[in-house]
Formats: structure tokens, sequence, C-alpha cells
């Protein structure tokens, strides 16, 4: 128990579907592949939905992904109805990808709005129709006019989005990577994975496991629906889909 799983998602986030092997079923039902393309909740992204397909094209749903004994073990949750896959068994693994794919542009929209909110993130939450950002930031000072602008102008220039590894030794030379105040990269794996934005990161970088779109463009339109005060130095942003509704 507790073995990796490999995480196809991490090298392509546009793997809708994919081929595993069930390698365990876990005391709660929780299925456990070889390797898969269902993204497991962390880092305020939900886990994937969708369903297992198996040979004779009968459909296993899967009502959820999340990580297992270590955060290397990814578990998928069959519906309770389900039938349950035999070890051994190969899957083909269909994300909801309509979902997922929304999910993408919203965990893209959040790593814009840290460009243009460049304040210690205290907290993220990445939802299919709403994200938000929670932000240590005392005095308001922003818009959401002003700052829907900056992020749709992100999305405009569709700058390039790409990942890139390099070691805990360069991470800790460049502390400023690290836009969270409380969550850190996780430490002792040896390699941190940086999601870069624009040629040669020129716009961004910061150490994240989630699935991102590849460009900017892809995003859409998005716009701040909200801006919330959360005690006496947090303000709470809530990104939308959709072009910034006229007042
Ligand atoms: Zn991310």
């Amino acid at each position: 128990m507790g073995d990796a799983t490999e995480a196809l998602f991490r090298e392509d986030a546009y793997l809708s579907t994919a081929e595993g092997i069930v390698a365990a079923i876990n005391e709660r039902g929780g299925i456990v592949l070889n390797r898969t393309n269902f993204y497991a909740t962390s880092g305020g992204q939900p886990g994937d939905t969708g369903f297992f397909e198996r040979a004779d094209g009968a459909r296993i749903t899967i009502a959820g992904t999340i990580t297992g004994q270590t955060k290397e073990e990814i578990v998928h949750l069959p519906a309770p109805d389900a039938a349950r896959p035999e070890i051994g068994e190969t899957l083909v693994l269909h994300i909801d990808w309509a979902r997922r794919y929304k999910l993408m542009r919203m965990h893209t929209a959040c790593h814009l709005l840290s460009v243009v909110c460049p304040y210690p993130i205290t907290g993220a939450a990445v939802g299919e129709d709403e994200s938000r950002v929670d932000f240590d930031l005392p005095d308001a000072g922003v818009s959401k006019e002003g700052v829907t602008a900056d992020m749709m102008a992100l999305v405009a220039a569709n700058h390039p989005i790409f990942t890139q590894w390099i070691s805990e030794a360069e991470l800790a030379a460049n502390p400023g990577l690290v836009k969270s105040k409380n969550v850190r990269p996780p430490a002792g794996s040896g390699r941190i994975r940086l999601v870069c934005i624009g040629d040669e990161a020129a716009v961004d970088s910061q150490p994240c496991g989630g699935t991102h779109v590849s460009e900017t463009q892809e995003v859409g339109d998005i716009h701040i629906g909200k801006i919330e005060k959360k005690g006496r130095e947090n303000r709470r942003f809530r990104i939308r889909f959709g072009a910034l509704p006229a007042m």
C-alpha cells in the first residue's frame, strides 16, 4: 500500500483519456491504478470525476479523486452503486473533460490574479464556476474593474504556460518564487514543479502541482465578481467566468 501512482496529468494536462491497470482496491473501495490522468484534490484544485471503461464497455462511475496514504498515491472514489474492478484489470480512464477544462481555465486565472495582485496568498480554492483567492492585503486600494482589466490584458496577450522542474536548492536560492504565505511546496522530494507564464517565464513562475491551460487566451473572459474583506488583513477575490457585468 502507499505506492506511487504515475501521475500522467503532471506532464500532459490535456490527457482526457488514458489507460491504467488496477493495482489495489483499498479498504474503503477506493481504486488505485498504476497510472492515471485523474487529478487528485490538492492545492485548492478539486479532484477529477468521470468514469472507467471496462473491456466489455461497462462503466464504473468515479465520483472523486484524492491522495491516499502518501501524496504520491492517487485514489479514485467510485460512486456508491458502481461495480468494483478486479486487481490487474486494464481500464480506459475517461475524465469529465468539460468540468476539468473549466477547472484548468479557472486555476490558470488564479495564477493571473496573483500576477496582477502580487501580495502574499493566504488561501485559494478553484471551482468550476467561481474561484477565490485570499490575499494578505490590509488596504483594499484595488478595484474589481482595474484587476479585471489587468487580468484580461494577460489573457489577450496569449502568453505561453509551461512547467519546469527545479531542485529544492534552486528554490531555496529564489524564495521570491513562493507566493503562498502559509503553504510551502512539499519538501523532501528533491524536485519542485514550477508553473511558468510567458516566454522564458517572463510573466510569472511559481511552484504548483495543478493542471493549467497551455496559453493564457484559453482562459477566456473572466472577471472579478467581488472583493470581500476577510478579517483585518485579508481580502478575498472571487473570480468568475464571463465579462464584468455592466453596472
Ligand atoms: Zn497552478
